[in-house]
């Protein structure tokens, strides 16, 4: 069958979302005269909780243990044999009308169904400063340099190195443990000093995990600073709201995403400036009418709302997210109605340091030293449904150190 009789579905981003999108539709592919093209930026797959180990350790063991390769997971490699067609590019306008992408090296493809799941970039809220002096953990770049920029203020130093980590959400949270751990072997008397906006770390969070959370903090010698937005940031020091000013050698920014520029673009209703899907996970033409049966989206790049809130920007609801999109996205070919996306109870899981740590499993409290086993597990769960069960205990086995 020539590729023009296919009907075509080009997925934008191979980040969690996309990937799993793209690996569910190319079960379905022969029966269904389906053709799954891939377009990604780079050409690799992100595991981003990875960054914490890369992050939070010195570079030179970074570089002894190929931390790296447990974060970037060459694209071509987990979807050999399989019928996706990969496109290494960057997405750089979506033509919904003429239902077509243009790509940033000039060429441009065309579509019958359209996956938006371009993921999300940090968002720096207009603080004069930050974007010029923090450093970010939202690529593999940021994590590499964070763990090269400690490295080299720790190595022949006398005065105690002082780290400001700005935003206490999960992400702000693991890395302050995982640093204070790493940086007090190193060095006696560092100062980790970790400033949240809100009254309290892990805003959303119910109150005991919450408690937990900061007195394992306290015990790493992190200083938590809630309730104290940070107002501006120059080389050297960051001032809160209070007007204080914390100094700092290396400042880290984990305080918000947002979507990307060319989320702006596209003709569907937008909702706080993300993509605001219907159940099914169709975009909703802003001219109105129904959803677009052949346009979907998913992932951070979304806002859905479900049960009155709306549904957290995690990995594990790209991945539910992207079982209905693709499993729709089927039946809609087949001449069949898609169906809504409920959105499971959640999982989550905080490390802190190498030892300790809080969350919930399917509700139920869990604490401490466990914590950790339980995340490689869930990683092993994750590489594994995506390459032999012994490649992805190697990489996981990485970070076992
Ligand atoms: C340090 C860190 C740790 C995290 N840990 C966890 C965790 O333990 N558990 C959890 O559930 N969530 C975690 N998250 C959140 C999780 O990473 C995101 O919610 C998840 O990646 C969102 O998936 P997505 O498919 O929407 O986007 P992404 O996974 O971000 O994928 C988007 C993809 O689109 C590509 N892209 C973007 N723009 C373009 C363009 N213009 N052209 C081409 N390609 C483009 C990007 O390169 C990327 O590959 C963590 C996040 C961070 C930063």
């Amino acid at each position: 069958m020539s590729r023009s009789q296919l009907h075509r579905v080009v997925v934008l981003g191979a980040g969690f979302g996309g990937m799993r999108v793209a690996r569910q539709l190319a079960r379905g592919a022969k029966s269904r005269k389906l053709s799954v093209t891939l377009v990604n930026r780079t050409g690799v797959h992100v595991y981003t909780p990875a960054f914490y180990a890369l992050a939070g350790t010195t570079s030179d063991s970074a570089r002894h243990r190929h931390l790296e390769r447990a974060a970037a997971l060459p694209l071509r490699r987990l979807c050999k044999g399989l019928p996706v067609s990969i496109v290494e590019a960057n997405v750089t306008a979506i033509d919904a009308k003429l239902k077509r992408v243009a790509l940033g090296d000039g060429r441009s493809l065309s579509y019958d169904t359209i996956v938006v799941a371009l993921g999300s970039e940090p968002a720096y809220y207009d603080i004069p400063g930050l974007r010029e002096h923090a450093i970010t953990l939202k690529t593999l770049a940021d994590a590499d340099k964070i763990s090269r920029r400690a490295s080299a203020l720790m190595r022949g130093r006398d005065k105690p190195l002082r780290i400001v980590v700005g935003g206490g959400g999960v992400t702000g949270c693991e890395l302050s443990a995982m640093l204070a751990e790493t940086v007090g072997t190193y060095q006696a008397g560092a100062h980790i000093t970790l400033v949240e906006g809100s009254s309290e770390v892990l805003p959303g969070f119910d109150e005991a995990t919450r408690s937990y959370v900061r007195r394992e903090l306290n015990e790493r010698q992190v200083m938590v600073r809630a309730g104290q937005p940070i107002k501006a940031a120059d080389e050297s020091s960051v001032t809160l709201q209070s007007k204080e000013a914390v100094p700092f050698d290396l400042l880290i920014w984990t305080g918000g995403i947002q979507v990307p520029e060319i989320i702006d673009t596209l003709p569907y209703v937008l909702e706080r400036g993300r993509i605001a899907t219907d159940a099914p996970l169709t975009c909703v033409p802003k001219a109105g009418g129904p959803a677009d049966l052949h346009a979907y989206a998913l992932g951070d790049a979304t806002y859905f709302l479900y049960g009155g809130k709306a549904a957290p920007w995690t990995a594990q609801v790209a991945l539910q997210q992207a079982d209905t999109v693709a499993r729709n996205i089927l039946r809609v070919l087949d001449g069949k109605k898609p169906k809504p996306f409920k959105l499971p109870k959640q999982s989550i899981l905080i490390p802190l340091g190498r030892t300790g740590g809080a969350g919930s499993l399917w509700g139920f409290p869990v604490r401490g030293w466990i914590v950790q086993p339980l995340v490689w597990v869930a990683e092993f769960r994750y590489l594994a449904s995506m390459m032999p069960w012994w490649a992805a205990l190697k990489l996981v086995s990485r970070r076992i150190k």
